[in-house]
């Protein structure tokens, strides 16, 4: 084996390749700060030397891990000590941005705030947003279809994604470097790796769509009394905003109770609403929006749904109210040592689904449990972070198998947007049939008959039921 990292040393320069100590120096990720076990971490510049280590490796049977930003919460790019770590930080280029086609080209290691920084500097937005943005890479965002805060007007990863180019278990660089928004030859190969959590093969760049900057940006903060409110203003500032509705972020009582406890905020709504909910339209009119807005929040008043409203006088407002949906670190600290789920459900069952679970666990962990709730319910989206009172894995299971057995009546997704990991991986088939997992699997073998890439991700082991 030192044979190989000798050989990835000499093809790729001695930089490149880390071992020892410069391997421990680095920590997992964020979800898990302890030190990065491997027996290497390979770093190319380009896809050529990608290829090149891939093939190195495929020879060797040496089983690859890939990484981004590490920002994953599914443990995606947890390592054995016999692994190597393929990391994409060197392969972080915007490479060009075609105005007129509306795209922007860019190695699979670019920053997502990079990448949106870019777009608005060109007089575009690019769609896909979330807290992680500063470290979390378009590689990792397309290998795991991330999702974010504008899925419900512009979709998830997938959206974003015309072409890209991949590099294949055995080496073979697979250009799909399609530009256009419609190009029906053949097989769509890109989404062979959109999701697919680096089983398939390297995302090594990608041409992105960009979208138009929008001219104004209306924010508010609303209160909820009861949850079936919930639907209907959806729809209202839906069809109001004229289909711009850009965000509908629900915070439950739990979340915004518990980050008054952060002391990093100053809630600009009383805390005894049931429900909040940040909601933000989009919109090509800067003198008009602001009023129209204002006016489809007061229509929400006068129909009962909402019982109180903030609404964002400045950017800097704005920013606050996004920081308060955002702030998973400082919840984190209030809360101590967390679980946090992703899962999605037909929006209508929510209250019903996280009743029943917090029900289970409060009855499980009496005076231990707590839970704080919010999501993306605007795309059935909901995440929890829960605590059990302990650290210990067992309970952190046991909670697993509540959130997910009540998933079941709903025909709900263990999955909603992070995917499914390790962390998740014997909790599959509570979301796919059988079927659908044995076609996964076929589909793995056909790509990685080595079982080289991520092995151990997504597939291996999973159960048909829990
Ligand atoms: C504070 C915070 C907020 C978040 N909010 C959201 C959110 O709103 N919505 C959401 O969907 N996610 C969210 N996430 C999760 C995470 O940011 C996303 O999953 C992100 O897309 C991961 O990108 P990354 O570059 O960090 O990937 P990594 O963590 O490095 O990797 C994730 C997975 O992708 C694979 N991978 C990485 N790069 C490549 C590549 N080039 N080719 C093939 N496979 C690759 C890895 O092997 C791993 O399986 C959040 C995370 C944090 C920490």
């Amino acid at each position: 084996m030192a044979e190989l990292i000798g050989q990835l040393q000499s093809d790729l320069g001695e930089a490149a390749v880390l071992t020892g100590e410069d391997v421990a120096a680095r920590a997992v990720g964020w979800s898990n700060p302890a030190s990065r076990v491997a027996r290497a971490i390979v770093r190319p510049a380009s896809t050529a030397e990608l290829a090149l280590a891939v093939r190195r490796c495929a020879a060797a049977k040496q089983p690859i891990v890939t990484y981004g930003g590490g920002t994953g919460l599914v443990n995606g790019t947890d390592t054995e000590a016999s692994d190597i770590l393929l990391s994409l930080e060197r392969m972080n280029r915007i490479e060009s941005v075609d105005a007129d086609g509306s795209t922007m080209t860019v190695q699979a290691g670019a920053v997502l705030q990079a990448v949106q920084e870019r777009a608005e500097a060109e007089g575009f937005a690019f769609a896909l947003d979330l807290g992680a943005r500063g470290s979390a890479t378009v590689g990792g965002a397309i290998a795991t279809n991330a999702g974010g805060n504008s899925v419900i007007r512009y979709g998830m990863m997938r959206e974003q994604v015309l072409g890209l180019e991949a590099v294949l278990a055995d080496g073979t660089v697979l250009s799909s470097m399609n530009r256009m928004l419609k190009n029906n030859a053949g097989y769509d190969l890109k989404q062979l790796f959109i999701g697919t959590e680096g089983t398939l093969g390297v995302v090594t760049r990608a041409v992105l769509r960009l979208r138009p900057q929008m001219r104004s940006v209306c924010s508010g903060l609303v209160g909820l009394d009861r949850f079936d409110a919930v639907p209907p203003l959806l729809r209202h500032l839906g069809s109001t905003s004229g289909g711009t509705l850009s965000a509908f972020e629900v915070m439950w009582q739990d979340f915004y109770r518990a980050l008054a406890e952060t002391g990093n905020h100053d809630l600009p709504l009383g805390p005894d609403h049931a429900y909040y909910a940040l909601v933000e339209w989009q919109g090509g009119d800067a003198d008009q929006d602001p009023a129209r807005f204002e006016q489809a929040l007061g229509e929400a008043i006068e129909r009962d749904w909402i019982a109180d409203a903030a609404i964002a006088a400045s950017e800097r407002q704005r920013q606050a109210f996004w920081h308060m949906r955002d702030d998973i670190d400082g919840l984190r600290e209030v809360l101590g040592d967390i679980v946090m789920f992703d899962v999605s459900l037909p929006i209508a069952a929510a209250e019903r689904y996280t009743g029943a679970v917090f029900e289970r666990l409060e009855a499980r962990w009496p005076g231990a449990f707590r839970g704080v709730t919010f999501g993306h319910l605007g795309d059935s989206n909901i995440h929890f972070m829960l605590t059990t009172g302990s650290t210990d894995s067992a309970s952190h299971t046991e909670a697993m198998r509540v959130v997910y057995d009540e998933l079941k009546p709903y025909g709900g997704s263990i999955s909603a947007e992070h995917g499914i990991g390790t962390e998740k991986l014997p909790y599959l088939g509570v979301s796919r049939s059988p079927d659908e997992i044995a076609a996964m699997r076929r589909l793995k073998q056909a790509f990685d008959p080595g079982n080289i890439l991520n092995p151990g991700k997504v597939l291996d082991g999973a159960t048909a039921a829990t």
